[in-house]
């Protein structure tokens, strides 16, 4: 079985290394390449890629596969073998069912939309990319043809993202969310709005990026094994478990913006950063899901990174850093500033509270979409009428609606946004049982270390990377399935008092939440 084993990492390790290499040209692409590589650089990345997707798709691993499968068997339950043999059996599986004829035809028809997205969002030109994301819809239908056994078209695509979860689980669980958060967000709409003017000071970017730097060294971001560079649209990325890579992008005119896309960025990266280094080279080198991921991300930005105990450190330094913004301003009028919340029309620009609804709009739609109950001709017109009903708004052109979001038009339509939401729950469900585990987080936090904290994750989360599944890890390191009671107690106890909402404005919690 050891040989056996031994030939299958051998194997697995070079569909790794051409994967990280294939993101490494990525990560060039989109931040210092110059623009006559453009044409080159396709082209390099479409090669690697396919090379990375036929070492992988290699005959020899489905056989190995079938060799060690039996053997598997009588491995003890937690074993790293019978795990590793497990999730390349599913990821082996998924990548084989699909004819690479199609996966190129997909992928030169996904590279053509996202060239003509971004020339279509900045014109508010919906009718010129309509046709094409027409095209992707069926495409997208196609694909979850070669998954047959699934409820609904759009399982195969968030089964890809979030393993285990199906439009079945995530439906009700939405619906639950919807109806704890829409009292919330109603009762602060009620309220005057609050005034987040210190924040669109004129800022150097160099302060900027210093100041989210520091945080995230104290966070923990490895800096011997990754760095930060500036983009377009900020990402995480890695090229091995020794180099785990972000990017954030900076406005002059905001304050806050680079801060807080960094310490998103590093949420992801510090995950990455403490998968177990044996798990190299293997499947398990990864996240285990998007939902687990996002938790990670939005767990530094909006637990730590917005709360009260956090500024009461940092406040201080920040207002070194821009004194000419902030000299006069307290820590409570920047630390409402930072939390404002107020219906809006971009999801990436939106507050924790309304933040969710935004994304149950789109996981809605592109299930209407690929159901073909919802035609791509009437798209707008639906994602209008959402925004008008679940948010109170409605955008004045395609290009703050239908067009903001790169996903149905940089990828497939299915599956894309999901994990959004999980995470936000996950984040808090985790948190809680951190806090519970280790009471110093909190005192901690106010000291601007996070030691606890950290150490808590790395333990419960990042050094499984994808060994366990979103719901194992998730019962293992909370004693329960996913839950989205603790996320409406944790939004309920910080908004609560920011807005002074009284405790009959929350409306009933779901049951069974
Ligand atoms: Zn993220």
């Amino acid at each position: 079985m050891r040989e056996a084993l031994d030939q299958l990492k051998q194997r697995l390790f070079e569909a790794y290394d051409l994967a990280m290499v294939r993101s490494l040209l990525n990560w060039d692409q989109t931040t210092y390449m110059p623009k006559g590589g453009a044409p080159a650089r396709g082209r390099q990345i479409s090669l690697i890629g396919r090379r990375a997707h036929e070492a992988f798709t290699h005959v020899e691993i489905g056989r190995l596969l079938d060799q060690l499968e039996p053997l598997a068997a009588s491995l003890p339950p937690d074993s790293d073998d019978a795990a590793l043999i497990k999730v390349t059996r599913r990821e082996y599986d998924r990548a084989t069912r699909v004819p690479s004829s199609f996966v190129a035809e997909m992928s030169q028809h996904v590279a053509a939309t996202y060239q003509a997205w971004t020339v279509a969002r900045p014109a508010n030109d919906f009718a010129s990319i309509r046709p094409m994301l027409e095209h992707t819809v069926e495409l997208s239908r196609k694909y979850a043809d070669f998954f047959p056994g699934w409820k609904n078209v759009a399982d195969p695509f968030i089964d890809h993202d979030d393993h285990g979860m199906t439009v079945a689980t995530i439906r009700p669980l939405f619906d639950s969310l919807r109806k704890g958060l829409v009292p919330i967000v109603q009762a602060i709409a009620a309220k005057p709005p609050t005034d987040d003017s210190c924040l669109r000071h004129t800022a150097p970017i160099e302060a900027q990026l210093a100041f989210g730097l520091d945080v995230i060294r104290r966070f923990g971001y490895d800096f011997e094994r990754g760095r930060q560079d500036l983009t377009h649209h900020p990402f995480m990325t890695k090229f091995s478990l020794g180099d785990v890579r972000i990017t954030t992008r900076s406005r002059e005119n905001d304050l806050t913006d680079s801060l807080f896309s960094t310490l998103h960025e590093a949420g992801h990266a510090m995950y990455e950063q403490g998968i177990r280094r044996d798990f190299e080279g293997t499947p398990l080198a990864n996240g285990t899901s998007a939902g687990v991921h996002e938790s990670q991300s939005r767990m530094w930005e909006n637990l730590i990174g917005r709360s009260r105990p956090f500024w009461e450190h940092f406040y201080p330094k920040i207002q070194a850093s821009f004194p000419a913004a902030l000299r006069d301003v307290s820590v409570d009028t920047f630390y409402r500033a930072i939390n404002k919340v107020e219906p809006s029309l971009v999801r990436t620009d939106a507050d924790e509270v309304t933040y969710n609804l935004h994304v149950m709009i789109r996981f809605d739609l592109e299930i209407q979409l690929l159901e073909g109950k919802l035609a791509v001709a009437d798209l707008p017109e639906a994602w209008n009428a959402r925004y008008k009903s679940d948010l109170g708004v409605q955008a004045p052109d395609h290009r703050d609606g239908v067009l903001q979001d790169v996903h149905w038009y940089g990828g497939h339509v299915g599956g894309a946004f999901q994990g959004y939401t999980l995470g936000n729950i996950l984040s808090a469900q985790l948190f809680r049982a951190a806090v519970m585990a280790k009471p110093s987080i909190q005192s901690e936090t106010r000291e601007g270390t996070f030691e606890s904290l950290r150490g808590w994750l790395r333990e419960n989360v990042h050094q499984h990377g994808a060994k366990y599944t979103a719901d194992e890890l998730t019962r293992r390191a909370t004693g329960g399935p996913l839950a989205i009671e603790p996320y409406l107690d944790y939004l309920w106890d910080k908004y609560a008092p920011l807005y002074g909402l009284k405790a009959g404005e929350r409306g009933a919690v779901p049951a069974g939440a």
